[in-house]
């Protein structure tokens, strides 16, 4: 790992490196970059390169534009697709006030925040999450369709899958790029696909995630394929999730692990999965922050309704996978690749955090099919549901101090006001069902 400004200056030498893309993210999570030629390297490294942050979502007010990003050596990266002879590499960066304070609309800083909070309390969280998206055909136009030629489903091995190919050239470029990946495989839905990589720390995997569909988005144009991290985008299949596995490290130990509890789950463990419910309804407002998000949270498909956990089955919000050691780790269900991961991160971490702090117990775990569940059934064991809109989730969100506290006040108004003009954007448009349901009928 490189860790230092003089071993990324070196590295960029040795890999020929001609360009550099200094990458971060907006608020909504959309990947930025600024390029440089190799020569202005060392005092971007510095900290010293400036850029207008008014044109940024989220970002300053136009009086306090003058932004600096500061890259992190640890993210250097070439990019494996493009020419070796004069090669492009990233950095990942924070945004800083030109007083060199860390600005407070940077979601990197943000989880950075909430991550030391953590480090107080001796943890560092780990983070392993599942991406799922679909490959769709590019049509005569050049345009994304959603026609795919593939009938393939779960595990399959399809002469088929056109997929399969781009998928396999993913799976090299990211292992190229410093990712573990640990399993790649067709989903369920024709044309959709997941790829797993290794665990690590919630900063780290963050980073990780914003490459990760930017590769992966290359890679499938490269194939003649559109890669979409959409939650849902065709009716009546299954959508695309981001399970997020995660876990508590305390002095390099899994801090989940108890060998002589019933379930081998720790107290913490028990009261992070606690928080994680009780905030579960605000923290979709980050986790499933688009109006098409609620489409996948919805019964039949897999993806979680109701707010509970168990050790067994897939149906809840939450699942403790069986394995234990090192690997112990509580699984969320419901967040969707078309989250901000650092914010996402962060308000998990904060509501477990919370958990552990407060003392938070969760209700029993609950191992029978929710779905088969009535109503009434359900209320006895005090299941509550997600949000069914952005609209209810955006009201969670503000009604919750844990997680306002985590995004910060400045990102909460931002976000807030996005997500919102979004939503009534969505509210007063005519929808083709609409127009199928009473067209004719009215
Ligand atoms: P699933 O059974 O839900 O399909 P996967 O095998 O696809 O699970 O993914 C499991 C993820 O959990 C991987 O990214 C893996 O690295 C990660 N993981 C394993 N141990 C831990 C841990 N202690 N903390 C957080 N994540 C972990
Ligand atoms: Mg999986
Ligand atoms: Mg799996
Ligand atoms: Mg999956
Ligand atoms: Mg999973």
């Amino acid at each position: 790992i490189i860790s230092t400004k003089a071993e990324v200056m070196e590295k960029a030498k040795e890999a020929n490196v001609k360009f550099i893309r200094l990458q971060f993210t907006d608020i909504l999570g959309v990947l930025k970059n600024v390029a440089i030629p190799v020569d202005q390297l060392e005092k971007a490294l510095d900290g010293e390169l400036m850029f207008d942050g008014s044109s940024i979502h989220g970002f300053a007010r136009i009086e306090e534009s003058d932004m600096y990003l500061r890259p992190d050596p640890k993210t250097f990266a070439v990019f494996p697709w493009r020419p070796r002879d004069g090669a492009v590499a990233r950095l990942m960066c924070d945004i800083y006030n030109p007083d060199g304070t860390p600005y407070i609309g940077c979601p990197r800083n943000t989880l950075k925040r909430v991550m030391a909070e953590a480090e107080e309390l001796g943890y560092t969280m780990q983070v392993g999450p599942e991406l799922e998206f679909f490959l769709f055909h590019i049509d005569e136009n050049g345009y994304p369709s959603l026609k795919t030629h593939d009938r393939a489903g779960y595990f399959d091995l399809t002469p088929i899958d056109m997929g399969e190919d781009a998928r396999r050239n993913m799976v090299l470029t990211l292992e190229e790029m410093g990712f573990e990946i640990e399993a790649s495989h067709h989903e369920v839905a024709p044309g959709q696909h997941e790829i797993d990589f290794k665990y690590s720390d919630a900063l780290d995997i963050a980073d990780k995630i914003v490459t990760f569909k930017f590769v992966v988005r290359t890679i499938a144009q490269r194939h003649g394929l559109h890669a979409t991290f959409m939650p849902k985008p065709v009716f009546g299949i299954n959508g695309s999730g981001m399970h997020m596995n995660q876990s508590l490290f305390k002095e390099g130990q899994n801090a989940f692990f108890d060998p002589e509890s019933p379930l081998q789950l720790s107290q913490e463990a028990c009261n992070y999965i606690g928080g994680l419910l009780k905030h579960a309804r605000a923290i979709s407002a980050i986790s499933n922050p688009t109006v098409n998000s609620y489409k996948r949270l919805v019964p039949g498909y897999e993806a979680p309704v109701y707010l509970a956990w168990s050790g067994r089955n897939r149906s809840p919000l939450i699942r403790i996978p069986a394995k234990r050691g090192m690997s112990t780790r509580v699984e969320l269900r419901n967040p969707d690749p078309s989250c901000n991961p650092y914010l996402a991160i962060a308000a998990c971490l904060k509501a477990g955090l919370d958990g552990i702090k407060t003392g938070i117990t969760p209700p029993p775990p609950c191992d029978r099919n929710i779905y088969e569940m009535t109503k009434t059934e359900r209320e006895e064991f005090g299941i509550g549901s997600l949000p069914g809109s952005l609209e209810e989730a955006l009201a969670e969100l503000a009604a919750d101090d844990v997680v306002k506290d985590a995004l910060g006040p400045h990102i909460f108004s931002k976000y807030v006001e996005a997500k919102t003009t979004e939503w009534e954007q969505y509210r007063v448009q005519v929808h083709h069902w609409e127009i199928e349901e009473y067209l004719t009928r009215f």
